[in-house]
């Protein structure tokens, strides 16, 4: 089963929404054109409008970095899977280590999410990862466990192969400290293992598993050529053109 890869941009708080449109223009000028691999790129709710209407017209996707499970309602601040849709935006990132650890998402929520998410036609790329004290107590595979089950509690096996894991290493993002290709690839390997128990074979082979943390060009090449490893969730590396570019090319 050959997956398409995905790499995907993750913006986080970072850009004015005329900075916003210059990177966007300035990617749909680069890699604007490209098939072979899926890229996404996911701008703050301020600049998803305009980098919209920047990447009209080319490959280029566009995603959000969170959302509220309601579709409207008294939750001032908040963001609705259909106002992401009125963006035409395809994907939204969720259950991100940073929404998890600064803003106390749990599970639960980031489950209603997900499920909200795949009934507006929005592909959610659930987030899941261990920190650094998880990792070292040993317990990498069982809070990966609990989060994935969790987070894909009541999802369909219809709808599971809209879904895009990424596999995120709290203690790699942001850090510059990248995950051995070795470490990647067992945790990927043992993602697709539970969604092959969950949803069985066929649609365990088609999810894609993207790794991220502190991914950049000189190291994708070498993740990206693991078994399990179908694309990256970039951070740092994603505010950049030629970076950003130089991982896209990595992928493709
Ligand atoms: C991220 O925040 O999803 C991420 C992977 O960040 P970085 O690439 O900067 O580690």
């Amino acid at each position: 089963m050959i997956r398409k890869k995905l790499i995907a941009g993750n913006w986080k708080m970072n850009k004015t929404s005329a900075d916003a449109v210059q990177l966007a223009q300035d990617l749909v000028t680069e890699i604007g054109k490209v098939v072979d691999i899926d890229i996404v790129i996911c701008p703050p709710f301020t600049s998803l409008e305009s980098v919209g209407k920047a990447i009209d017209g080319s490959t280029v996707k566009l995603g959000a970095q969170n959302m509220h499970h309601e579709a409207s309602g008294a939750f001032t601040g908040e963001i609705s899977a259909p106002m992401l849709r009125a963006f035409f935006a395809t994907h939204v990132i969720l259950g991100h280590s940073e929404r998890r650890q600064y803003f106390a998402e749990t599970d639960a929520a980031v489950n209603k999410k997900v499920i909200a998410a795949l009934k507006n036609q929005l592909r959610p790329i659930l987030c899941v990862g261990e920190t650094l004290a998880e990792r070292e107590a040993g317990s990498t595979l069982k809070v990966v466990q609990t989060q994935l089950e969790a987070g894909l509690e009541g999802v369909s096996k219809d709808l599971a192969t809209s879904v895009v894991i990424a596999y995120e290493p709290v203690w790699a993002i942001g850090t510059g400290k990248v995950a051995t290709t070795e470490q990647a690839q067992e945790v990927h390997a043992f993602i697709r293992t539970l969604l092959t128990k969950l949803f069985g074979e066929q649609v365990a082979q088609k999810v894609r598993i993207l790794y991220g943390g502190s991914m950049k060009p000189a190291n994708a090449p070498e993740l990206l050529a693991q078994k399990d490893i179908d694309g990256g969730l970039i951070g740092g590396a994603s505010l950049e053109t030629r970076s950003f570019v130089d991982l896209v090319k990595a992928a493709v």
